[in-house]
């Protein structure tokens, strides 16, 4: 502990993870020092989750316009106006970017624009500067990763930053990589009218979901023509005048205009003085205990440089356990398995708990039970005209332990379904909740009713 440091909770890095514990640091009556070398808002605000968002949202109203006449409404998809789609994107950015900064600024902050580093336990530069913090909480996140031999240029092989950035839709594009973020560009760009190809090395798409939960998605997408390669490892890439050719283990070429590459995400870490002040680290990676402690007293980690789940609501609600633990108020480890986990593509795929093959690994497969409710007997996703299904997995006579969801907003439920995993409710505490009709909501309660043996608009 240092006596008299300048900051009770110095923070470097003002993403997801770092604004949140500033801003509840502040609410507590600490004072708060938060370094930041970009915008305030991270990966997520800026180049992530909002503006990834805002292209599946335009995504949508295209395939809404496509789809019209099967509503009965004459529309007619015309073309998508990148500029249009990107101002509006950049709109919504900035628009909560704003309010961020109020936030900040209201709450007596002080912001240290610059690159930091720890120089000390309790010590972080900026250029000549040095702040000191009784509390130092590292938070500088995530970039995307690439694979050896594989050069993200910008121009033909792209990051997820570079594809944000677009400013026409490309008439085919590889995505490499079949996980969350892949296969959100894949729906975004294939809304858009683009060939899409996929190329992933594990047997599935989303290959961390339930396995039913990957196999749906697999045909929404065969049946929207996306095209993918799953069980296939990425061999090499060449650019050419036209575009890319990418060769895939057992000789494949696969040819188009870009290449995305989204095969997941390191940590920044390198270079910052982590190890040096002797911070535990594991590739990369900080270690820390579930108090979001690092080895090295006083000093803390927050969100994408710790392993887990890279998730901006992950880094919120570390950032905010790690102030309140500061301000002795003993707040409760987080259970990372009781973390929601959503793919935004068109259909949506959202989850909480364990899959099905987890919950029988753990507790033994005679041991756990599961159900599987089509959204074909839900009133609100017929008016959607969305398909797919929410899937129960619970130890036998005992609570939820999973909940997966797939179809068109169904990321919308994924609210209720956390709180029955996260409060241990069993079938028969949720199948009596009345549920508000017509909603997709209903799907939950009926996949709980049906599970406790009184199934309503489903078969016995
Ligand atoms: P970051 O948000 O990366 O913030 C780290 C900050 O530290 C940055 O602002 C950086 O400039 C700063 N920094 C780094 N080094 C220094 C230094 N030396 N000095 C000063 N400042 C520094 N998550 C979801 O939950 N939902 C989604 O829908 C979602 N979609 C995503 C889509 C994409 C395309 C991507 C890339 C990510 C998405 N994520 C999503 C993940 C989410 O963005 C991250 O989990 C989250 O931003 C992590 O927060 P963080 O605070 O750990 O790091």
């Amino acid at each position: 502990m240092v006596a008299e440091a300048e900051y009770d909770v110095l923070i470097l890095g003002a993403g997801s993870g770092g604004y949140a514990c500033a801003l509840r640091a502040a609410q507590l009556g600490l004072s708060v020092g938060l370094v930041e070398k970009g915008n305030l808002g991270g990966t997520c605000l800026h180049v992530g989750c909002i503006p990834t968002k805002a292209l599946l949202h335009a995504a949508e109203v295209a395939d809404s316009a496509r789809e019209s006449e099967k509503f009965g409404v004459q529309a007619s998809l015309e073309g998508i106006d990148m500029a249009g789609v990107n101002a509006y994107k950049d709109g919504v950015v900035g628009r909560l970017f704003k309010g961020l900064t109020g936030l900040i600024k209201g709450r007596g902050i002080t912001v240290i624009e610059g690159d930091g580093r720890l120089t000390g336990p309790h010590e972080v530069t900026v250029g000549d500067a040095t702040h000191t913090g009784r509390h130092v909480v590292l938070a500088t996140g995530s970039y995307s990763r690439s694979l050896p031999g594989l050069d993200i240029d910008g121009e033909r092989v792209l990051s997820s930053e570079h594809a944000l950035r677009l400013e026409r839709v490309p008439a085919s594009v590889i995505v490499l990589g079949g996980g969350v973020i892949g296969c959100e560009f894949a729906s975004v760009w294939r809304s858009f009218g683009a060939e899409v190809t996929i190329i992933e090395a594990l047997p599935r798409l989303v290959p961390t979901e339930d396995e039913s939960s990957s196999k749906a998605l697999e045909r929404a997408f065969r049946k929207r023509g996306v095209v993918f390669r799953t069980g296939t490892p990425f061999q090499s890439v060449k650019t050419t005048d036209t575009g890319v050719a990418v060769t895939v283990e057992g000789g494949d070429v696969i040819e188009a205009e870009l290449l995305l590459v989204a095969v997941g995400r390191g940590p920044v870490t390198d270079g910052l003085g982590y190890a040096e002040q002797g911070v535990a680290m594991e590739r990369g990676f900080v270690t820390t205990d579930e108090r979001c402690r690092t080895n090295v007293d006083g000093v803390y980690a927050v969100g994408d440089i710790v392993p887990g789940l890279q998730l901006a609501h992950r880094g919120f609600q570390q950032g905010i356990f790690v102030a309140e633990d500061i301000a002795g108020l003993s707040p409760t480890p987080i259970d990372e398995l009781g973390i929601p986990r959503v793919t935004y593509s068109h259909p949506e795929v959202a989850s909480v708990g364990l899959t099905e093959t987890q919950a029988a690994e753990q507790f033994g497969a005679e041991q756990v039970e599961s159900l599987t409710y089509d959204l074909g007997g839900n009133g609100k996703s017929q008016i959607l005209a969305t398909q797919g299904f929410v899937k129960l997995v619970r130890r036998s006579d005992g609570p939820v332990v999973g909940v997966h969801l797939v179809g068109d907003r169904v990321g919308e439920l994924i609210g209720e379904a956390q709180l029955i995993y996260n409060w241990e409710a069993h079938v028969e505490d949720v199948a009596p909740l009345v549920h508000a009709h017509p909603t997709q909501n209903e799907a939950l309660g009926e996949a709980h009713l049906a599970l406790a043996g009184k199934p309503l608009h489903a078969h016995s």
